[in-house]
């Protein structure tokens, strides 16, 4: 579930200049003479600040509280810094309690997807909202539509919009309405931010059911179907850490002792040591029984067959490796859905396994479409452009192991995509295309879809990378990329990839993403995800800077090719400036 407060959401979008908050101002009293409990949302400017300096609060949150909470008799007030970014509008929506309130009222927040009201005044001179915007359910404002179906009110008429407010909260929360909330989970296809489109996608696929035994030699990016328990001891017997010499615990500050053997790795002294005995000792050699302290070479003076330790501090049981000590007998070594890499293979080496469970691979099917898409490798034809997007999804789809059944460049032909994409689905586990998703006259694959069913298109709120496809034909994922080579690339970063590794079993995977100082200013529009490729890098002093790589247009792939990661702006944040931190999602061994 996306949601996460019960109560009905409603916002109010306007331009600045309509007059928001005098309208929800005087708004509020009749909400509340019908008994409404409202919870506000207000997104201000970044430099915003609720506190006052001189304040003791003020003070104390300078002086380093990250939060701070001021009670007194009439209300409290939690201020959390959030340095790093914004917080996400739904945990915004979290914090405030569901059992004293009946409905959240939001002002701006134009770019997030929820309902609003569109307020809207003539002599603002500014365009309308609603015609590109799905999530507005009414208007209000001084002119009527003839376009549209949505409810109209005067925006002089609070009364009519108090009503409103009213008739949907109730409808939102009266027992026969199954929608149960306001939140983004019933308006597709409308907006939906980054992460709600990776954790719906991700609960509408499941792990492959069919494993395999593999050998070890074969199991590297492979996914385990079983959990790992050690058969044995490792190391497996008592041995020295060191070159150098084993004593008896029980037998230090001897003057001197009378070497007894030599052991190397691959051998063992079978006798018990006797006090008085030293037995000179390689790495890794097994530590005769009671010889349970080594001494290492540099601190031995060894003449003919005795040895002294004249300025050795000696310390009982040092220098040895217990038997067990990295991973006793029976102990949890990997769980089911740990991806096998380089050290995975070589623990499994090295706990004896010959071979081990995984899950099948899994298998995905890849098209480009367009008429204007030319297959690499022949002579350039008049307005056509080369297949990118095949080859870049290729290279995504190797990394992560899958197998790849490539149907070619399809032709802009609703018949063919229709034939294509079933028998697609009935030999892949996976479909994707690329191309031919958003609205476009020529947007073959999306009509083909609408007539397989099962598909929805969605706006994710980000950049590059909407539109998006995503649904089944016969019962096998679909997706439906954008055309343009860089939004292929971040769209199947962010939702294919971590589809595809759950549906091959890896558990709870989560891409890594750590924090950088931007070198320059960087600019994203408020309300939607920004993805622009960039390039990290320590600075002179150590601090972990990052860049972009220049011009950003989504057809650019060059772009992704100088990257060495994404930098994320959350939808939350406009600008960000130099020397401010900002998420980034480094893409070394992803692309
Ligand atoms: P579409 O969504 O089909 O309108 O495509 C958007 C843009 O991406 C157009 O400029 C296409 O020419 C381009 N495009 C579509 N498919 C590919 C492809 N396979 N390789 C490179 N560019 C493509
Ligand atoms: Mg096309």
């Amino acid at each position: 579930m996306i949601t996460t407060t019960q109560l009905p959401v409603l916002g109010f979008a306007a331009y600045s200049g309509t007059g928001k908050t005098t309208l929800i101002e005087a708004l509020l009293p009749k909400l509340t003479q019908a008994g409404l409990r409202i919870g506000m949302l207000k997104h201000a400017h970044h430099n915003f600040d609720v506190d006052q300096p001189g304040k003791d609060s003020y003070r104390l949150r300078k002086a380093g509280a990250s939060q701070m909470l001021i009670s007194s008799r009439n209300r409290y007030a939690l201020m959390t810094e959030t340095p790093e970014s914004e917080s996400e509008f739904d945990y915004l929506l979290s914090r405030f309690d569901d059992q004293k309130l009946d409905v959240i009222l939001v002002e701006g927040c134009k770019n997030i997807a929820f309902p609003k009201i569109e307020l809207h005044r003539a002599e603002i001179g500014k365009p309308w909202l609603y015609p590109s915007d799905d999530n507005i359910i009414a208007i209000a404002s001084d002119s009527s539509q003839s376009d549209t179906d949505l409810p109209q009110m005067d925006i002089n008429d609070l009364d009519a919009i108090a009503q409103f407010v009213l008739n949907y909260v109730t409808e939102i929360t009266s027992p026969k309405s199954d929608k149960g909330s306001s939140c983004c989970d019933t308006l597709s296809p409308a907006f939906l931010s980054v992460t709600q489109g990776q954790e719906k996608i991700l609960s509408l696929v499941d792990t492959v059911s069919d494993t395999e035994v593999c050998t070890i030699e074969q199991t590297y990016g492979r996914v385990l179907a079983n959990d790992i328990i050690s058969p044995v001891n490792v190391p497996q017997y008592t041995n020295s850490a060191m070159d150098g010499y084993a004593i008896r615990g029980d037998d230090l500050g001897r003057e001197q002792y009378n070497v007894v053997a030599e052991v190397l790795a691959g051998h063992a002294y079978e006798p018990a040591l006797e006090l008085g005995q030293a037995v000179k000792i390689m790495t890794g050699a097994p530590t005769p029984l009671n010889g349970d302290t080594v001494i290492m070479r540099e601190q031995a003076e060894h003449q003919e067959n005795t040895v002294r330790f004249p300025n050795a501090t000696i310390k009982r049981g040092q220098n040895v490796r217990q038997a067990g000590e990295d991973l006793a007998i029976g102990s949890d070594v990997f769980t089911k859905g740990c991806r096998i890499e380089s050290a995975e293979m070589g623990m499994l080496a090295s706990l004896g396994f010959g071979e081990c469970p995984v899950f099948r691979k899994l298998k995905v099917a890849i098209f480009s479409t367009g008429d204007e898409v030319q297959a690499p490798g022949t002579a350039q034809q008049s307005n056509s452009i080369y297949d990118s997007n095949r080859f870049t999804i290729m290279g995504l789809l190797e990394k992560l192991g899958c197998e790849i059944i490539d149907f070619g460049i399809l032709q802009d032909d609703e018949q063919l995509m229709v034939d294509a994409l079933q028998s697609a689905a009935l030999q892949a586990d996976v479909v994707i295309t690329s191309g031919g998703v958003s609205v476009g006259d020529a947007d073959y694959v999306k009509l083909a879809l609408d007539r397989l069913g099962q598909i929805d298109f969605w706006r994710i709120n980000m950049r590059p990378g909407r539109p998006l496809a995503f649904g089944q034909i016969n019962n096998k994922p679909f997706f439906g990329l954008p055309g343009n080579p860089v939004a292929v690339m971040v769209s199947f970063i962010n939702f294919v990839e971590p589809a595809l590794r759950k549906m091959q079993g890896e558990l709870n995977w989560q891409p890594l993403k750590v924090s950088a100082i931007a070198t320059e200013d960087l600019r994203s529009r408020q309300g939607r995800t920004e993805f622009s490729r960039g390039f990290y890098q320590f600075d002179e002093t150590g601090r972990m800077t990052v860049r972009t790589t220049g011009k950003q247009g989504s057809g650019i792939l060059r772009s992704m090719s100088e990257a060495n990661c994404l930098i994320e702006i959350s939808p939350s944040v406009d600008t960000v400036k130099v020397g401010e931190n900002v998420t980034i999602i480094p893409l070394q061994g992803r692309i």
